[in-house]
């Protein structure tokens, strides 16, 4: 395990430009107690980064440790409908898979461009109303809790609406075992997805899916307005859904500061669906 430096625009899907002085990626799962130590002897709090697809870095130089999962991407078959899949495998990799062998398997998520681990962290899913998502199909998760590595079943796991234990403490998401079900799958549901995700999605800037859970929509139309000429703002497409053009993060963070305000101004429930990192 090596601790570097970190700068790039990779680290986010919103691309800002961004410097992580501790910076390590993990390949091999023995590698992640040292990383965690490391970080703490240095006093940094850790961030596990997956795919970068639902995290803002709010400042140019990253406060945080930065632990990257580059865990190899692997789909092990246990028998019966249950698959243990790594926590580095691309999302779109694992609905191939389930495609070509008629699995059933969380479809809607081919237009989130997330890790396996990524997504049960945030337990990834469709909208609110449908009330589908990645932990529909999770039966247990092997992770690093901050001492050791332990498998815990899915009835010992907070599951919520983009929300889950993994996120309330520092975790590493090594594995999970899926069951996928084998079904008859008529047409596409990764190329459908990616086709509603065109039309419906603001696909052409920078953008790391939604911006809330919880908002007001007369106070996010004010903060596009306000922002309109900014080289970050909201969609004219999607409301909730942060655009960045610009390499300074401070753009995005005055906006979403704004938007913060007014909601405590107005007394207002706002909840960041996006992770922000100091
Ligand atoms: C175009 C687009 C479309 C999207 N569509 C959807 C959608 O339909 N539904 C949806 O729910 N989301 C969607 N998202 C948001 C995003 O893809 C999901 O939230 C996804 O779960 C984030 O996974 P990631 O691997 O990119 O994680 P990151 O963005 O890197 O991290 C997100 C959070 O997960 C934690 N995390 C990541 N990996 C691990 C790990 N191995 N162990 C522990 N914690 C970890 C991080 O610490 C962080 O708190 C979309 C994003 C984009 C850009």
């Amino acid at each position: 395990m090596h601790v570097g430096s970190y700068r790039g625009r990779g680290l986010s899907r919103f691309r800002t430009l961004n410097t992580a002085a501790f910076y390590v990626e993990i390949k091999d799962k023995s590698d992640i107690a040292a990383a965690f130590e490391a970080a703490r002897k240095r006093g940094l709090k850790v961030f596990v980064l997956g795919g970068g697809s639902n995290v803002f870095f709010e400042n140019s130089e990253i406060k945080s440790a930065v632990i990257k999962n580059s865990l190899p991407a692997k789909i092990e078959h246990l028998g019966g409908d249950l698959y243990r899949v790594s926590s580095g495998l691309e999302m779109m990799q694992l609905l191939n898979f389930a495609l070509k062998n008629s699995l059933d398997c969380c479809y809607y998520l081919a237009s989130a461009p997330c890790q396996v681990g990524g997504a049960i962290a945030m337990n990834a899913g469709s909208g609110i109303k449908d009330g589908l998502s990645v932990s529909d199909f999770v039966e247990s998760v092997e992770y690093f809790d901050g001492k050791r590595i332990i498998e815990t079943p899915k009835s010992d796991i907070d599951f919520g609406f983009r929300h889950t234990t993994f996120l309330e403490k520092e975790t590493f998401i090594i594995s999970a075992v899926l069951r996928l079900p084998r079904k008859k799958i008529d047409g596409n549901p990764i190329r459908e997805r990616l086709e509603w995700a065109c039309k419906n999605q603001d696909l052409e800037s920078n953008n790391c899916g939604s911006l809330c859970d919880k908002y007001y929509a007369p106070i996010l139309k004010l903060a596009r307005m306000l922002f309109k000429f900014a080289p970050a703002g909201l969609s004219e497409k999607k409301l909730n859904w942060a655009v960045n053009k610009s390499d300074n993060p401070v753009w995005l963070k005055s906006l979403l500061r704004l938007i913060s305000l007014l909601h405590s101004m107005l007394g207002k429930a706002l909840k960041f669906e996006i992770r922000i990192v100091p």
